[in-house]
């Protein structure tokens, strides 16, 4: 599933494509995403310039000049492609050309991710919805300190919860709390400013690295037939259940938070 750094680099991808480009046509071949693409509003993004591409959490936006918006989200199985080619694979469902000829291609085999049309001033509910995302200004050592000091939820919930914090998938909550030694079951009440902080710091480096590993896959973002994979970073804990702590030699263990694996080190990480 990709998680912020596959968006993050599928945005990179295909921004300088799509940047002060028009869309001359739209072809639909399945609206029927997680929400349905609205059609209807279709006429509302062509021949206007784009002026932005940027990513809010796992929400990739295209900003128009003409005061609309367009928000791609890639659900579970999403991913978006530019190519010069007219004939397309199968799960190819939105396809947008360009005044310069490419196209940009929406293909999603689950079909649970999303394509919605938008007023830029109005915003999209999902898109809002969304705490800042470690890489934004307001994701401060404050902020998040404040949001959980009273909350009795387990601090690997609440890095899965997005309205808190987003963009911070399971693989990387379990990575990030490893990193900080903090256990996974302490609750938000009992953590201290400081370990927010080094929770924002982890969750920065970890997630960067993440995104490096994925710069090398740039070029597929511009290949006819190739849908771009993902990419993982070395994993420390992670899926390592009864193997050895790489800091301390103490066997990792794996257990269930939240209907999620949680892997961590009860020795490096004590509550
Ligand atoms: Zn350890």
């Amino acid at each position: 599933m990709p998680e912020l750094p596959e968006v993050e680099t599928t945005k990179r991808g295909v921004k300088p494509y799509l940047e002060n480009q028009t869309f001359e046509s739209i072809k639909v071949r399945n609206k029927n995403l997680r929400i349905p693409f609205n059609t209807k509003l279709k006429n509302k993004i062509l021949d206007s310039k784009i002026k932005q591409v940027s990513r809010r959490a796992k929400y990739i936006t295209i900003d128009f000049t003409n005061g609309f918006s367009v928000v791609i989200h890639l659900g579970m199985t999403g991913n978006l492609r530019v190519s010069k080619q007219s004939r397309f694979l199968k799960h190819d469902h939105i396809i947008f050309s360009l005044s310069s000829a490419n196209n940009l291609i929406f293909n999603d085999v689950r079909r649970f991710g999303l394509v919605y049309i938008y007023r830029t001033k109005d915003g999209f509910y999902l898109l809002d919805n969304n705490g800042p995302d470690p890489f934004e200004q307001e994701a401060t050592k404050t902020y998040l300190f404040n949001k959980i000091s009273k909350s009795n939820a387990s601090i690997k919930s609440i890095l899965l919860n997005h309205t808190i914090i987003s963009g911070i998938g399971n693989i990387y909550a379990s990575e990030i709390l490893f990193k900080t030694n903090i256990s996974p079951f302490k609750e938000g009440k009992d953590l201290s400013e400081y370990e927010c902080n080094e929770i924002l710091k982890a969750s920065r480096l970890i997630l960067n690295k993440a995104i490096k590993a994925g710069g090398t896959t740039l070029n597929d973002y511009f290949n006819a037939d190739a849908k771009p994979g993902y990419f993982k970073i070395q994993l420390n804990v992670y899926d390592r259940a009864g193997q050895p702590c790489k800091a301390c030699n103490s066997e990792l263990v794996r257990v269930v938070q939240s209907n999620r694996s949680t892997y961590f080190c009860k020795s490096c990480q004590k509550i």
